[in-house]
């Protein structure tokens, strides 16, 4: 089959003819239909992430796809089947898995895309426990996104955030992959919306997904912006896509009694606040890490049924994913982009 194969951390995508993987006892092997790019491949490829420290490595976690073939214990998909996936390998076993917040396993066993190979191929195998079905009326394209995109602001605002209707909320990285389908979520859930971002196209397209209001911050801090928009108060939650460069901007748009949660992290490595600020405020400073399989489910439901629109800005062969990650590198994509391999 066609890979696009990572030999060195820092070196080339490399299209390679490899062998088709065989699966596991538990696993499925996946003919991919669509793999959507992640800022996160970036960091993976670099060298960048401590789990990901052994080559050759087969990128590629946004998989959407059709069952093969199924392993010999496989009971919950067939060949056939049209699937997505989740990201993580979790254990199944421990407290966090049996109670359905397996995005916190204590005996994490890695990722899809690192530990085992990714999409960027023909064909990928994948845990049945990881899998969540697709039905007909999702494209393999949009499907690609929902599971990182869609699903990780979800968890973020619906289980961490616990957003209400008539908030007010910013989303700083509005016009990025997770920040779009954020901004969409957010309305949906009766909030308003205040998108940051950088550049006249992505701050256009957060206006046009609904943002009520959106800022440039590459002109500077947004607090006073944001401070006007809540008539002095701030908002009441602050969906942080970005880190440490839009942290004390958002810390000081933020109004009291309100949550910050921290979702990207791609621009350093510390936060500072005061505790003294945390505790005159009662703020709430909240991680969230990507998606539950039962949180998956629903967000399927969610884009089955039209109230969330997939944003695809893009679909290319693997061929032209080096092009693409160098776009991703510049900060020039806009929502999502999809490799068809
Ligand atoms: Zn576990």
């Amino acid at each position: 089959m066609r890979a696009l194969v990572v030999r060195e951390f820092g070196g080339p995508l490399i299209l390679e003819d490899v062998p088709v993987p065989r699966p596991k006892s538990d696993e499925v092997l996946l003919r991919v239909k669509a793999c959507a790019v992640d800022q996160f491949d970036l960091t993976i490829r670099d060298g960048k992430f401590a789990m990901a420290n052994k080559v050759p490595i087969i990128l590629g976690h946004e998989i959407a796809g059709v069952v093969e073939a199924v392993g010999a214990d496989v009971r919950s998909v067939s060949v056939g089947d049209r699937v997505t996936s989740t990201l993580y390998l979790t254990c199944g076993k421990c407290r966090y898995c049996l109670t359905g917040r397996e995005t916190i396993c204590t005996d994490f066993k890695g990722y899809v895309g690192i530990h085992t190979p990714g999409a960027y191929a023909e064909y990928t195998t994948i845990p049945e426990a990881n899998l969540v079905r697709l039905p007909e009326t999702i494209s393999f394209a949009d499907a690609s996104v929902i599971a990182n995109a869609i699903g990780t602001p979800y968890h973020a605002l619906t289980r961490r955030a616990r957003l209400q209707p008539g908030e007010r909320i910013i989303v700083t990285g509005a016009g990025g992959g997770v920040g779009v389908h954020a901004l969409q979520l957010a309305r949906m859930m009766g909030a308003f919306v205040m998108a940051v971002d950088i550049g006249d196209e992505k701050l256009a397209l957060a206006r046009d997904l609904g943002a009520d209001l959106v800022s440039d911050s590459s002109a500077g801090d947004f607090s006073a912006a944001a401070r006007a928009w809540t008539n002095g108060e701030g908002a009441d939650v602050v969906l942080e896509l970005v880190g440490t460069k839009t942290f004390d901007a958002s810390l000081k748009s933020l109004a009291r009694g309100g949550r910050m949660v921290i979702v990207g992290s791609h621009t350093g490595t510390t936060l500072t606040t005061s505790p003294q600020a945390m505790i005159a405020n009662e703020w709430e400073i909240l991680g969230s890490r990507n998606v539950t399989k039962r949180e998956l489910v629903e967000v399927v439901n969610l884009v089955a049924a039209g109230r969330i629109k997939p944003i695809v800005t893009g679909v290319y062969g693997l061929e032209e994913a080096e092009a693409v990650h160098q776009r991703l590198r510049k900060q020039e994509i806009i929502g999502r982009v999809v490799l068809e391999p």
